[in-house]
């Protein structure tokens, strides 16, 4: 009889977008008139379409694929076109982080490489992630049944959890920009998990999906650019956030080759080669026209374009900021990212204030409880919306609670 893998008992019930939902439906059902005035504020999506340019290159490429002559099958080795990966490369030394194009592999998003990459650790290994967190990183430990323990994240910490030296983790998760928080992490700060992990013999997995809505000069735009880091740390990227491709899929990720660590035996292991092989066995590549769309995102001109978009959603954080400071309330984020993270007013639950606003004023948020335990109380706003309805919820907000 086959056997189950039965750690998927282990996993919480994945239901806080089905809550969301659920509330919503009811409410609308109930209320059919007051619910023409919705406005979605919970949002983890980009909304504006990809930058002219880079469509044209998928456009470009996708002929090529009709033509004998130029048409294009499997990619020789699955890591992504040379083109793409020069590309990337080029882009991290935009920022000042030194990353060679052979150290980097294409993929079809962050979200996959951050579930996937635990196929290159063995099983045993403590699992630290930050509470709260974008889920995939627990979830993906939990299925392969790993031991996850947590830093937490709070409003003393700005939620920006810092190492506990006296706690001894493996495999570390950070993100930052951070979703759901906001929040990021100084040059400072990283070099204090980067000397962590260096002395605990551990990995850093760093997910840097919101790079691109870095604003402020002390946060770096990728682990790299802090000393130390390509000795312990994976960093992956993906141009969602970054270049609007949720729905067209690509990404990157960087695993150094500095980065060794010993196998049972003694012998020193690349970890680069674990994850080539990992990615030559199960991963087939990324589509061509969608490379030749990504190449285009690192052009000056499509950087011109992508940087406008994201210029779009930073003035909604903005004016969702300047709203909460209005209200004093607290919040992080907004500044390098799309998120704002506001405490609940009058010491509410996450959901309370989620059901008040929803039947008060029509406006829909995420509530933090659904990132982890210390979510609750707290609550996240998304720039993704336009400033028409931002600034109408804004408005909205501050009648209810002013
Ligand atoms: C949106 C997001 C990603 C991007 O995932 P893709 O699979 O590349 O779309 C990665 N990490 C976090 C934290 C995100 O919010």
């Amino acid at each position: 009889m086959v056997k189950l893998n039965e750690n998927f008992g282990s996993l919480k019930k994945n239901y806080l977008f089905i809550e969301i939902a659920k509330r919503i439906k009811a409410y609308s059902e109930a209320n059919p008139e007051e619910a023409k005035k919705l406005i979605r504020m919970g949002i983890g999506d980009v909304t504006l379409p990809l930058a002219p340019v880079v469509v044209e290159a998928m456009v470009k490429a996708s002929r090529e694929m009709c033509e004998k002559e130029t048409f294009r099958g499997y990619e020789d080795s699955g890591a992504g076109y040379d083109f793409l990966r020069k590309a990337v490369s080029d882009y991290y030394k935009s920022f000042g982080a030194d990353v060679p194009a052979e150290e980097i592999r294409i993929s079809d998003g962050a979200k996959s490489d951050c579930g996937n990459i635990i196929n290159i650790f063995g099983s045993g290994n403590t699992v630290l992630v930050t509470d709260p967190a974008y889920p995939v990183y627990v979830d993906s430990n939990i299925m392969n049944g790993n031991n996850v323990i947590f830093a937490d994240s709070t409003e003393e910490n700005g939620f920006a959890a810092m190492p506990d030296k006296s706690v001894k983790a493996d495999l570390i998760y950070l993100c930052s920009p951070n979703n759901p928080t906001g929040s990021a992490y100084t040059k400072e700060q990283l070099k204090e998990w980067v000397d962590y992990a260096l002395a605990n013999d551990a990995v850093i997995i760093y997910d840097a999906a919101y790079e691109a809505f870095i604003t402020e000069d002390n946060i770096p735009r990728s682990i790299y650019c802090v000393e130390g880091s390509k000795k312990c740390a994976i960093e992956i990227c993906s141009l969602s956030k970054t270049a609007g491709f949720t729905g067209t899929r690509c990404g990157y990720t960087v695993v150094p080759f500095e980065l060794v660590r010993k196998d049972s035996k003694g012998e020193e292991i690349r970890l680069a080669d674990l994850w080539a092989r990992r990615q030559g066995s199960c991963f087939n590549g990324v589509s061509y026209p969608v490379q030749r769309a990504a190449e285009a995102v690192f052009s000056p001109e499509g950087q011109k374009q992508c940087k406008e978009n994201i210029a779009y959603y930073q003035e909604n954080a903005r004016i969702i900021a300047k709203a909460m400071d209005e209200l004093k309330i607290k919040y992080t984020g907004g500044v390098n990212s799309p998120y704002i993270w506001l405490k609940c007013p009058n010491g509410m639950d996450s959901w309370a204030f989620f059901d008040m606003l929803l039947t008060k004023i029509q406006v829909v948020g995420t509530p933090g409880a659904g990132f982890g335990k210390n979510g609750d109380g707290w609550f996240r706003l998304t720039a993704f919306s336009t400033h028409e309805l931002t600034t109408e919820a804004m408005e909205r907000v501050k009648s209810l609670l002013a």
